[in-house]
């Protein structure tokens, strides 16, 4: 892959974005402002460096080939609220009914969507590809790496992007190469998969069914239904929930994460045990009608006659912690809640059932080429997972210009690194006793703590490299 000469040091272009950013408001149009951003802000992070990975067999089908891929990327989706990974309640009931290859220990690469996402379409970590501080849709650097619209439609792919979420837009060209593109406008999003489906239907009836265009396709959806604000279908309210609910479910986005948050900010001990059931209950009832409009989907395909041929993933960008870290939100922290994102694989072929296979999602884009009969990409973090798991995944989350977190995983243990210009924090859980991540442990004492800190060392010395006021935690 090319790469440019590597960006300056980051906090010193990022104030002068927010500057820059302040001074344009307010006087030119969105557009006109954000290909200016776009243009000044043109660089290339710092190349990746090998990080120490030793890695089991893959999952196999190395010899599968589809020039037919569906990837369904719902936003703020936890995979321990899935039927397939083992929750108690029957979130997607109809859709598990069919024969998915369930992937477990997939990991986020961030815990939100602009930084999580990007790794998906380049598969590039975060502190590679470099999107990763932007908050509030502010501007942000563009992604230099090919992505995958990009590298699909090279390959000869019909390539078409579906969002509901606001931030894949060309702010982030996250979406760069897409040849048709349904997204929302910012600001807004909020688009279910419901939403999105009739137009790709539309798009695929029209280019690889009847050929307009080439008749291999690449299809990526991000439909935002299990996102805040948490709206059931009315045939579904009552699954599980109470009828007096602590809050609105037909609030506006901003209406319910007020009055949740300040229930919980005023709440008794019982009052917010009980807001947090409620946040649960409802949450869980929108993957009912998520798993509708995903069957749906599936039988338009069906009936398009491209099921048979298509590989179809369900996977997320990330999750959402339900209070279990007193909060009901995502992109603040990396714990497990948030990182631990569902990978399921539909096609002949692939048997059903779950498989074990630690990755990243910067595994995606790879995988997804090698399924395609691809050449590989060079330079990139990921790898296709047919042929190699990892041992161990890492995510990174950049909080703002004086936190970031660094976490390095295994299956069943996690250390966290706080990285600061005031002072640093180390944490290690075993998860497989301890999944509340409650009860911190001692790098010393975790299995595979050597591994995790040589990890996490690695990684920090790339992030103290372009923020040389941050250092990094020594593990306790
Ligand atoms: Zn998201």
């Amino acid at each position: 892959m090319h790469r440019q000469e590597p960006c300056p040091a980051r906090s010193a272009r990022a104030a002068q974005r927010r500057s820059l950013a302040k001074r344009l408001a307010g006087t030119l149009t969105a557009g006109i402002a954000l290909t200016g951003l776009l243009a000044l802000t043109a660089c290339t992070p710092s190349p990746p460096s090998p990080l120490p990975d030793p890695r089991s067999t893959g999952i196999g089908y190395e010899d599968l080939r589809f020039r037919h891929i569906l990837v369904i990327e719902v936003d703020t989706l936890r995979a321990d609220h899935l039927s397939a990974y083992g929750y108690g309640r029957e979130t997607l009931p109809k859709t598990m009914q069919r024969p998915w290859l369930v992937v477990e220990g997939y990991t986020a690469a961030s815990s939100w969507t602009v930084p999580s996402t990007s790794s998906v379409m380049t598969g590039l970590d975060v502190h590679h590809h470099g999107l990763w501080d932007v908050q509030d849709q502010g501007p942000v650097d563009p992604l230099t790496a090919p992505t995958m619209g990009s590298v699909f439609t090279a390959a000869g792919f019909s390539t078409g992007l579906y969002s509901g979420n606001a931030f894949l837009t060309p702010l982030t060209n996250m979406g760069d190469g897409f040849q048709e593109k349904v997204l929302e406008p910012l600001p807004g999003g909020g688009a279910e998969l419901a939403t999105l489906s009739p137009h790709i239907l539309n798009w695929l009836d029209s280019v690889a069914v009847n050929g307009a265009g080439s008749s291999d396709f690449l299809v990526f959806t991000q439909p935002m239904d299990a996102h805040q604000p948490i709206q059931p279908d009315l045939q579904d309210r009552g699954t599980w929930s109470r009828g007096d609910l602590l809050f609105d479910p037909d609030a506006t986005r901003q209406d319910q994460a007020a009055q949740i948050a300040d229930a919980w900010a005023t709440g008794t001990p019982e009052q917010r045990s009980q807001l947090t059931t409620d946040v649960r209950d409802v949450y869980d009832e929108t993957l009912l009608g998520l798993d509708r409009s995903i069957d749906v989907l599936l039988a338009e395909l069906q009936t398009l006659g491209v099921l048979d041929t298509t590989l179809v993933v369900l996977t997320a960008d990330h999750g959402e912690t339900i209070f279990e870290d007193d909060s009901y939100t995502h992109g603040n922290t990396l714990r497990r809640e948030l990182v631990h994102v569902p990978l399921l694989l539909l096609a002949p072929g692939l048997t059903e059932g779950p498989v074990d296979c630690l990755s990243s999602q910067t595994d995606l884009l790879p995988t997804l080429l090698r399924f395609a009969g691809e050449p590989p990409l060079e330079g990139v973090d990921g790898r296709a997972i047919q042929d190699s798991c990892r041992a161990s995944t890492r995510s990174v989350l950049l909080a703002n210009d004086n936190i970031a977190w660094l976490d390095a995983a295994t299956s069943t243990e996690t250390l966290s690194w706080a990285c600061s210009p005031t002072g640093t924090a180390a944490y290690g859980f075993d998860v497989a006793t301890d999944p509340a991540a409650l009860n911190p442990v001692a790098a010393a004492d975790l299995k595979d703590g050597e591994m995790l800190i040589e990890q996490l060392a690695a990684l920090a010395a790339e992030i103290t490299a372009g923020r040389p006021t941050f250092t990094c935690a020594s593990p306790i």
